[in-house]
Formats: C-alpha cells, structure tokens, sequence
C-alpha cells in the first residue's frame, strides 16, 4: 500500500515519517519548493525533537521520498492523507482554501480507487464538501473512479510529535465506508495490533471530537489562568491550589499549570473554530467563548503586572526569554510573547530578546516593532544590563540559568517568572524584586 502526504508541515512530515517506519511507502509533498529541496537534502525544516533520526533512517531503507509533484503524488497512492493547515479567518472560521486545493487536484489525477484520510482540523461538513469537490472535477473530466473519504484527526503536540504519533493515546477514525474502514486498519495495522485504542464513528463525530478535545484544553488553561490571577488578588498559591485539584482523580492535574496564556497553531484557532460553528448552527458555546476572552486577558494581565509592578516601563530594557509558544519547538503562531512584547514595547520598554529556536520566525512576525527588539545570542545575553527579566517560555535552558550570573549581569533586580520555574530556588527573592505567578 502507498501512502501520500498532502502537505509537509508539523503534522504531513511526522505522519509521513512515522507511516514509513510502520513500513509503508510514502509520499510527502508540499507545494513549498524550498520545504521539499531541505528535505531532499536530509535537512528537516521544522524543529522537532528525534524526526531526523528516524526520517534518515526510512530514506536509507526507501520507504519514503519527497516532492512537489502532487500529479505524481496522487496517481501513486492508494491512500492521500490530507495535512495542509487550516488556518483562522477574520470572523473566527476555518479556512478550508488549502484542503479545497488538494481535493480540485485529487479530482484532477486520480485514477482509481483512493481513500482520502482528512488529517486537518475541519468544521464538521468538510469531509462532504471534499466529497462534493472531487466529485464536480470528476465530472467535469467525465470520469469515474470510485472513493471514499475518511476523518483521521491528529492529536500531536509539537516538541513531542514522534512520540504521539508512534504511541498515540488514541487513533479517531471516522468513515461511512467499511471499505475504507478496512484499508484504515491497514494503514495503522502496527498501532492495531499493538492494542492502541481505535474509535470507529460517523465521520462528524470525528469532526467534532478534535476541536471538543482542544477547546476542552484551551478551557482548562483558561480556568486555571484566572484562578493564578484571583489567587494573586486574595494571597492564595495557585500551585498549591492546582496540585491540590489534580489529585482528584476526575480534574486530573495535567493542563493545571498557570502561564502567561495559551498559543500555537492549534489552541487560539481551533477555540475560535468551533465557537464559529456553534454559531452556524444556532448554538452559543458560551464556556468556550469565556475561555478564548480569558486567554486575551491573561496576556493583557501579564503586560500590566509588569508594567505596574516597574512603575512603568518607558525607557527601560526588559529582557524576554522564550519566544516561541512553549518549549522545544520554533512555532511562534499565536505565542503569547508577541502580544506581551508589543504591550510592552507600547509602554515605552525595548526589549532584550532571546529564544533557543523561536527567533527567525519572531523576527519577521514582529517587524513592525523590530526597532525597538534586539534578539541576543543566548540567554545571559539577553540579560545583560537589562531593568528586569521575563520568563514567558520554560525552556530547560532557563531552569538551569545561574541566578548569581544573572544578577551579576543585569542592571535592575525585576524577575517576572510567567511559568514560575525558578520559584523554588531559596535565594531568588532575596537576590532579585522577584515576581511570580499566582503566588508569593
Ligand atoms: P503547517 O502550516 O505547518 O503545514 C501545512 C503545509 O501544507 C505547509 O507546508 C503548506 O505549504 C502545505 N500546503 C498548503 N497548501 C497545499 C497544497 N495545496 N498542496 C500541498 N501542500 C500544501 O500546518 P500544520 O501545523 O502541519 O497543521 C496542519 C493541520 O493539522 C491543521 O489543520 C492543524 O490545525 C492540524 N493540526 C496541527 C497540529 C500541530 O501541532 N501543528 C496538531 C494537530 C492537528
């Protein structure tokens, strides 16, 4: 069985690589003629931990290649998976232009029994327009090849990717075809028969649990967000108050750890996705909303502790640490440090940069603001003759930063640690004016 890849970004190019080391043949493309030459080349254009290994290794055996050519692609395959992004319109919507694409071009080439495995996040009705799309350029070709079109939705999280797709939690499959069903379990046969658990649903089930699954999350940072903010207001520890919470075994306690707000390519549009579709159908998904207007003001809080606890910012250097949305990865989409930066460089402050992979990409999403950002080298370099320092990113990197180097180093003493990582540390409020979140 051969597979294609539509699309290799965070998800096409660990789908892809892992569906080779399950031994299948695969194809990845992508229409980014620079993304497919890295790749030629052994060079993987996204960061994420332990892909190149096993990327290597499966171009060494031949089980995998890459191309532009999406002709090729989908004569080849029996099975396209679908995993371009579906990024947020104006209103909040999914915008479905990239998987709409690659449906006209299935219809375009295919040239015999396909499944088309959606692996993007879709508003429920997608797999139908799909359908319908392949099915008007079939027509217009005056041809008929028989299809089926199957809801795959990924779960992956960035920085820890191969893992999850090599053991994931679960495999969500929804199908209304128990031909395509059959050449699903196939195509997972290594997960299957490894008792990973596998829900066969509708295909609008499918849909759905995806963007329940990350706005359950989204909410869940949300709540506990506020209560770090409530727990500022009242001198309570959200630390404690979340471990406490974790132990019962209905919350749990992972997604219990306050921050500056949630970001990435996922949380922020899925959230707004599906509130869009509650919408469309009549239905107000008020917790959901709550969540998202949450998220907002956490970020805007994060500005005003800073600001507020400074005394103003106008003129000083405050040196951020961590850009990208959390730890081991460079996706800086929606991270909460470009509004916390823009906040602060509205205040008056420059900013002192530094993020182990976050930079190349900051740097053009925030160059409208760019004179008034220098990114540093490394993280004692960011901190150098800064009035105070912000942890926004926990990477370990910073847990293990010298606190007495770093005091050495700056000129003020404001710690404002966002992820509360060095707050155990005994000598962190008598060396420095040291702010954490929800707690003394
Ligand atoms: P991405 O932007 O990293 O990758 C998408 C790729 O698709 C890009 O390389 C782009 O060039 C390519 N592309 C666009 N149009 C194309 C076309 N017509 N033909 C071929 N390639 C095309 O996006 P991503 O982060 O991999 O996300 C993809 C989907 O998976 C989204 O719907 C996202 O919501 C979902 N998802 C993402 C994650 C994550 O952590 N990134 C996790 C689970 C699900």
């Amino acid at each position: 069985m051969r597979i294609g890849v539509v699309g290799t970004g965070y998800v096409g190019s660990v789908q892809g690589v892992i569906l080779a080391e399950f031994g299948l043949d695969v194809i990845c493309m992508d229409v980014i003629e620079e993304k497919i030459a890295l790749l030629l080349q052994g060079k993987v254009p996204i960061y994420e931990p332990g892909l190149k290994e096993i990327m290597d290794k499966n171009v060494a055996a031949g089980r995998i290649l890459f191309t532009t050519d999406v002709k090729y692609t989908v004569e080849s395959s029996d099975v396209i998976f679908i995993a371009v992004g579906t990024p947020p319109k104006d209103d909040g919507s999914a915008d479905l232009k990239y998987v709409l694409e690659v449906a006209q071009n299935i219809g375009k080439y295919i040239n015999g029994y396909k499944v088309i495995v959606n692996k993007s996040t879709v508003p429920v009705g997608t797999a139908q327009l799909v359908k319908e799309t392949i099915q008007t350029v079939l027509n217009e070709r005056n041809m008929e090849y028989p299809f089926d079109i199957v809801s795959n939705p990924e779960f992956l999280r960035e920085g820890k990717a191969v893992g999850d797709c090599l053991k994931p939690d679960r495999v969500v499959i929804g199908f209304d075809s128990d031909r395509a069903a059959e050449v699903m379990k196939k195509v997972y046969d290594v997960l299957y028969i490894n008792e990973t658990p596998f829900i066969f649903t509708d295909i609008e089930t499918a849909e759905t649990i995806k963007y329940a699954s990350n706005a359950f999350l989204a909410v869940k940072i949300s709540f506990i967000n506020e209560m770090a903010l409530l727990a500022e207001k009242v001198g309570a520890n959200v630390q404690e108050i979340a471990r406490a919470m974790g132990m019962d075994g209905r919350i749990s306690p992972k997604f219990l750890h306050a921050g500056p707000g949630y970001g990435g390519s996922c949380f922020p549009k899925d959230t707004k996705a599906i509130v869009d579709i509650g919408r469309k159908y009549g239905e107000e998904l008020k917790v959901i909303q709550g969540a998202i207007e949450a998220n907002e003001k956490q970020k805007q809080r994060m500005v005003e502790k800073i600001v507020n606890r400074m005394n103003g910012v106008k003129g000083k250097t405050i040196a951020i640490l961590g850009l990208s949305f959390k730890p081991e990865t460079d996706d800086m989409r929606d991270a909460p440090s470009i509004d916390i930066i823009n906040g602060l460089v509205k205040n008056g402050a420059r900013i002192k940069a530094y993020c182990p992979q976050g930079m190349k990409e900051a740097k053009w999403r925030l160059a409208t603001i760019e004179e008034h950002i220098q990114y540093c080298e490394n993280e004692y370099d960011a901190v150098q003759n800064a009035d105070a320092t912000v942890f926004i990113t926990e990477w370990h990197q910073f847990r293990g930063m010298s606190l007495q180097r770093m005091k050495d180093i700056m000129k003020g003493d404001f710690v404002f640690d966002l992820r509360n990582i060095h707050v155990k540390d005994r000598h962190v409020r008598t060396m420095f004016n040291y702010c954490p979140l929800g707690r003394n």
